[in-house]
């Protein structure tokens, strides 16, 4: 038997996600030590010290299964958002909801809408349901062409994903722009809303997307613990939804898809409002000042309201990066060869890419 003759067609051809390269990984590669990873989007601050004391008491427990309903978790998020706690699904990481939305949405001969460059997952859990991702290109700012993707809604259409602020580029749109997207929209599609970043947005009209959860049925709003919370390693995130696609999504999961310690960490983080305001703060001047010093390098880059930055360093860039020990992430496979996204860490961190860069540009010059 070949097994690639029995694997579904839509699996054997799907492209693998590419993380960022894990630090161990690189100095073993390298035979380097000391190296920095702004690569992956994480918390450069380190777990909120009050989810690590929820974790360390709950490990005594995890010969236990955990609480499939969350329901602690659940009924501490509902009030904090103001929404019910039928509405609230949780997955092993805001990735595990865009599967499941896939799931009981497509199949081969359905459409789903997204931007693109976006986030990387999105192909691949469109394509491993066998259904068609429509790839609508960024306008020539990097921001989300809403007008663009509403014309590429058709019959075939099922599922529509706006990611803002958007993932690799940071640009947002405001919350005009969105409304007038959503009452456009066909009544008969789903729309995720991805703000795996929307804590860390500045403008002043971000959109309130939860309030469309309320106005609109068939719309979801995602949220992650791994970003803003720092909880990458444990895997949690969360959809907001109306009652009825909520049960959907309920059903279509595994009983115990978020673990024991996830839940408890993220109800400590909900509850760490130093931690939100440590990271929020330094996120936002450490934004400020890679955008400053890549601007002064001659490099251009792009508004960010999430928590990297998106800039033109040039091809190689990335490579000379690492050997210096500062590992960034290539964009290659967005088709954009010149591009890197830099994920804000420390300002120390911050730092030292910014040397790094220094140095390749001197060569260079
Ligand atoms: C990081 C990220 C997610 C999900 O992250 P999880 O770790 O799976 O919760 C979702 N969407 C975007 C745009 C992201 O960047």
């Amino acid at each position: 038997m070949a097994l690639k003759d029995i694997v579904k067609a839509h699996i054997r051809d799907l492209e693998p996600y590419q993380p960022g390269k894990p630090i161990e990984a690189v100095e073993r590669e390298l035979g380097i030590s000391g190296s920095v990873k702004l690569a992956s989007n994480e918390s450069p601050l380190g777990p909120s010290p009050k989810a690590m004391a929820a974790v360390q008491q709950a490990v005594a427990n995890i010969h236990r299964y955990p609480d499939g309903a969350s329901f602690d978790l659940r009924r501490k998020l509902s009030q904090r958002l103001a929404v019910g706690e039928e509405q609230l699904v949780f997955g092993a990481g805001a990735d595990e909801i865009l599967e499941l939305l896939a799931k009981i949405l497509l199949g081969p001969g359905d459409e789903c809408v997204f931007a693109w460059p976006s986030f990387a997952m999105y192909p691949i859990v469109v394509r491993g349901m066998g259904a068609t991702p429509v790839q609508v290109p960024l306008d020539r700012d990097l921001v989300h062409d809403l007008a663009a993707m509403a014309a590429s809604v058709t019959e075939r259409t099922r599922l529509v994903f706006v990611c803002n602020p958007n993932n690799p580029t940071g640009t947002s749109i405001g919350a005009d722009d969105l409304d007038r997207f959503m009452s456009t929209l066909s009544e008969d599609v789903v729309v995720a809303i991805d703000e795996a970043y929307a804590d860390f947005a500045r403008r002043r009209d971000f959109p309130d997307a939860l309030s469309w959860v309320a106005r609109r049925p068939g719309t979801i709003v995602l949220r992650t613990f791994s970003k803003v919370f720092g909880l990458a390693g444990l895997r949690i995130g969360y959809g907001v939804a109306d009652p009825e696609l909520a049960d959907y999504l309920q059903r279509a999961r595994h009983p115990f898809n978020v673990n024991r310690l996830a839940e408890v960490a993220a109800a400590a983080a909900l509850d760490d409002r130093d931690y939100l305001e440590k990271i929020t703060r330094l996120n936002a001047s450490g934004v400020d000042y890679l955008s400053r010093e890549l601007r002064d390098l001659g490099i251009e880059v792009w508004p960010s309201d999430a928590n990297f930055v998106l800039a033109r360093t040039g091809s190689d860039v990335y490579e000379k990066l690492l050997l210096q020990g500062v590992i960034v992430r290539p964009l290659g496979g967005f088709g954009m060869p010149d591009h890197v996204r830099i994920s804000v860490g420390l300002p120390e961190e911050n730092e030292r890419f910014v040397k790094a860069l220094r140095r390749i540009r001197e060569v260079e010059a």
